[in-house]
């Protein structure tokens, strides 16, 4: 069986559906092809600072998901080893993360129905060697799609990228658990931020809403293979329970392993600054947006509001290159003469320069907080404090960017 559509957009997740939803609110179609065979609302909550706050206004979802949210009003660092510890008042008040899965069911719902195809894997890509002004998607089960536009919203692991030319991602040798911990009667915390770095090891805390928190605890992996077993990696990371404050300790037994409210990642994936300046990012009308494009360490905390920033651009990028009820399936998916397939370049052209200028500065900063954080070099850790110094890392400059409107 084969099928041409005008937008295809590999990956259901954050950004895949921020995008569908992005370039619906231009008008425009586009079908989201993801692996598995319901949407993934699995995971805790990601990090939303002021910027992907403005990307969500954008998409109309912000108002929904800020019903329930909290605003952090300080951050509290504290180095366990040297006693010492900072309270920063915050300005601006970013809301606190939202769940992951209120996030996911926020944006799905609010696309067309027949937008998001569940169960289609896509395996390989080749450009159509017939007319040359599709590209041809293999699916896990043999049939075949043509997209006269592909969007790669497959995350780390991306096929599109691959496509691209992209290398693989590289990886930090660090575990992190991320839990969700739920007080029915309210939690203590109060609407601050908490960044705690102990002896080898690292946890934040914040609250999602009055009765929900957030949090992550970091330790170095024992070797650089890492762990392949989500339960192993998890034990490892809690062996450190009894060193934690009573609180926090507390706050993590709540959470109970094993349970969906608690994920460990076994690797921080990340591009390198390198690839984000130099890498090919866009082929004709093929590009990657998302984890896919910019998977990020969590040390700025920022690969969820890029996500959702590089929607809100390619969007508006595609819009200036398509008219409005471009994009379905088979005759309506729009001509593909040269004409449209020279503007439909030159508009990606323009999403991947506007978002390689940001994305550099995001993934230079978690690169070096993530090489401060893991090298043993004091060398190492003096350059990386010096340059984040220089780039005034401190400030709320990455929170304040503004992607602009749809
Ligand atoms: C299940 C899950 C839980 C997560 N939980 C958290 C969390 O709690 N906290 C946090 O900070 N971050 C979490 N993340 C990561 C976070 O969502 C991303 O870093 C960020 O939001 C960018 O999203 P993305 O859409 O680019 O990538 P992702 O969220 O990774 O989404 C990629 C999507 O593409 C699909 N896909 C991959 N390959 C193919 C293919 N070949 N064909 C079709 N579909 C494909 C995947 O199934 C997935 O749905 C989670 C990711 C996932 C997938």
């Amino acid at each position: 069986m084969e099928e041409i559509h005008g937008i295809v957009i590999v990956g259901g997740g954050i950004c895949g559906l921020a995008t569908a939803r992005a370039l619906h609110g231009k008008g425009i179609s586009s079908l989201v092809l993801e692996k598995y065979e319901t949407l993934r609302i699995d995971g805790v909550a990601i990090g939303i600072h002021t910027n992907g706050w403005r990307a969500l206004e954008q998409l109309g979802i912000a108002a929904e998901l800020r019903d329930t949210a909290t605003l952090i009003t300080e951050y509290h660092n504290v180095w366990q080893k040297d006693n010492k510890s900072t309270h920063i008042p915050v300005s601006g008040m970013d809301p606190t993360d939202p769940k992951r899965k209120d996030l996911v069911e926020a944006l799905a719902k609010n696309l067309p129905a027949g937008t998001i195809r569940f169960g289609c894997g896509i395996e390989a890509i080749v450009a159509d060697s017939a007319d040359g002004h599709c590209t041809v998607l293999s699916t896990a089960d043999s049939n075949t799609i043509k997209a006269k536009v592909l969007i790669g919203c497959d995350g780390a692991n991306s096929v599109v990228a691959r496509y691209l030319g992209l290398g693989n991602p590289s990886y930090l040798p660090r575990l992190v658990t991320l839990g969700l911990t739920s007080y029915p009667n309210g939690h203590p915390f109060g609407p601050q931020f908490l960044r705690f770095a102990g002896d080898d090891f690292a946890i934040g805390r914040l609250p999602v809403s009055e009765n929900l928190v957030h949090f992550f605890v970091s330790r170095p992996s024992p070797s650089t293979a890492g762990f392949h077993d989500e339960g192993a990696a998890q034990e490892y990371v809690l062996e450190k329970l009894p060193e934690f404050p009573a609180e926090i300790a507390e706050m993590v037994r709540r959470c109970e392993p094993g349970r969906e409210s608690l994920k460990t990642l076994t690797r921080v994936w990340y591009r390198p600054p390198w690839q984000m300046l130099l890498g090919r990012f866009q082929r004709g009308a093929v590009t990657v947006a998302g984890d896919a494009m910019h998977v990020m360490g969590p040390f700025v905390g920022q690969g969820g509001s890029a996500a959702l920033e590089d929607a809100v651009v390619l969007a508006r990028a595609l819009s200036r290159a398509v008219p409005p009820g471009w994009g379905g399936t088979g005759d309506a998916a729009g001509t593909s003469g040269d004409h449209d397939k020279r503007r439909i370049s030159v508009a990606l052209g323009r999403y991947v320069g506007e978002r390689r200028a940001r994305l550099v500065m995001l993934s230079l900063e978690s690169f070096l907080i993530g090489t401060w954080v893991t090298t043993k070099s004091l060398v190492k850790r003096l350059v990386c404090v010096a340059i984040l110094a220089l780039l005034g890392s401190h400030s709320r400059r990455n929170a304040n960017y503004d992607c602009g409107r749809l």
